[in-house]
Order: C-alpha cells, then structure tokens, then sequence
C-alpha cells in the first residue's frame, strides 16, 4: 500500500455578504451594517477539523481579521497556515498595480501582526488574476509571498484562464509558485474539481470520483466559505437568480458532506502539501484523464 495523495483544504475567510455574487447589490460602505457570521462558523469549521484530525489553510480577509482577531489567533493556535486573501474582496483585476501592491502590502502585516506567524500564501478574491494582468505575480514576490493561489483554469462567467497550466509553475522569472486551482482534464477541456459551489451543486460521488481521478497524477486543491456551512443566515433580496442559486443551493447538507470528504482523502496545509515541488509530469495531458 501506497500513502494517500495529500490535497491542501482551504477555506477563504469572508462573511456571507462579501461574496462576489453579491457584489452587485451590496456596497462594501453598507458590510457594516451587516451581522457577521464569520466567527462562529470559523469556530465550527475548526471543531470539524479537530474532529477529523486535518489541518488546512485559511486565506483570510484583512476587513475580516482586523474585526476578529481571537479568532485569527484561535486559527493559528490550532495548527492552521494563516494566509491572505486581500484586504476586502477587490479583485485583482480591477486594481491598478500600485494598487493591489497596498492592498497585498497592508493585509500581510495586519494578518501578521494578529497571528504572529509569517504569511506566504495568497488568494486573489474571485480567482481574479488571469491575463489582463500577469503582473500581479511579480508584484506578489516583492511584497514578499511565496506563493499564489489565484488562477482557476476554467470557463467561468467570473473569472477563469483556461489556458492556464493545471499544475503548480513559476509565472515569471521570480520564485514565487502559482498553484492553480483543481480542474480534471476530460474530452479536450477542463473540468472544476476544487469545490466551490460545484461542490455542493453536483452529488457526491461524482466530486469523489472526480478527485480520486486527479489523485492519480496530482495533488488537488479544495476550497470552500465559512458561509457555506450556515444554512440560517439571512437571505439577501433583489440580487438575481443566478447569484441566489449559487449562493443558497444545499447549505443545509454542506456539513455532512464536508465530514466525508475529510475522510475519504488526506488534507493537509497548502505550505506543507506543496512544500517542494516535485512535479514530473507536463502540466498538461491533452484529451486523457489526468
Ligand atoms: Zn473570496
């Protein structure tokens, strides 16, 4: 016997009325207005990660954790890699450099200052960095990450670069890693396979077999929202069909489902899964499962 393939689990750390399906219809002016939820679904998803024995990677809004602090430190305390997500859910895309440079810049030193721990990682709110501006990488490595977490290499009507390598590369001639979220190659395109709302959309056995075909070549990545485990928060109105769909579709049975994931694969840390990069293989097996 083999060990398992271990997979990074990652949660992106924002509140129910931060997501970019809302982002239309919710003005970051008015996110005070809103109670946050945050906490205790951070607290239970760390009692199920107790529980399961995983530890995982926590891509967290600096808005989040400067208002939450315990919880960034309860975070760390259990064991979990503390990594950024921006400061308050701004694609990158939309950011002029010296921009995002700020953004990327403040948000590693308050989450640093709060954990007490060095921050490596990064997670482009809404996988927004693709083609239209490459340069986001370069300025990631001088403000001193390690690696990045932002392209998903699939059609999407919100992000995706579906040209993207599939597997962790260097995107410039720096240091620092992207490692791309999970897709699975099948009939000469890419399939999502890192969780999401696909996730909780598809039946489960499908995202398991899905996963076990990326495991044979690869380490996977999975990621999902605190506010995907709460299915009493209150609802947003007026912000269209589609964005409910995606945002409301079987919150109730996220739990159970998380709970047969985190024992059917190995999870562990992203800075510890993807520690030394070791792929062989091209990132890229054309018309075969891979
Ligand atoms: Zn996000």
């Amino acid at each position: 016997m083999t060990a398992p393939v271990r997979n990074a689990m990652t949660v992106d750390v924002e509140d129910y009325f931060q997501v970019q399906a809302f982002a239309g219809c919710i003005d970051r002016a008015a996110w005070h207005d809103f109670t946050p939820r945050v906490e205790t679904n951070v607290d239970r998803i760390l009692e199920q990660f107790a529980a399961a024995g995983v530890s995982a990677t926590f891509f967290t809004l600096g808005w989040i954790a400067e208002r939450h602090k315990p919880m960034v430190r309860r975070i760390v305390a259990a064991g979990h890699e503390l990594a950024s997500h921006g400061y308050d859910h701004t694609r990158a895309d939309t950011q002029e450099p010296e921009r995002f440079r700020a953004d990327v810049r403040h948000t590693r030193e308050l989450l640093e200052d709060i954990g007490g721990v060095a921050v490596r990682g990064y997670r482009a709110a809404t996988f927004s960095i693709g083609a239209r501006n490459p340069w986001a990488f370069r300025v990631l490595e001088e403000e001193g990450y390690a690696y990045s977490s932002s392209v998903n290499p699939i059609r999407h009507d919100l992000y995706g670069m579906p040209d993207a390598p599939r597997a962790p590369y260097r995107p410039g001639d720096g240091m620092l890693w992207e490692i791309p979220m999970t897709t699975l190659r099948a009939f000469g395109r890419n399939w999502p396979c890192s969780g999401g709302g696909y996730f909780r959309l598809l039946p489960y056995s499908a995202f398991r077999q899905a996963l076990a075909l990326v495991n044979r070549r690869q380490a996977a990545i999975f990621y999902f929202h605190p506010w995907e485990i709460d299915p009493h928060q209150p609802r947003i109105a007026d912000c269209g069909w589609k964005s409910r769909f995606r945002h409301y579709t079987n919150l109730s049975r996220m739990t159970a489902r998380l709970d047969r994931l985190l024992q059917d694969f190995a999870w562990d840390r992203m800075d510890r899964v993807f520690a030394d990069e070791t792929f062989t293989s091209p990132a890229c097996g054309r018309g075969a499962f891979v």
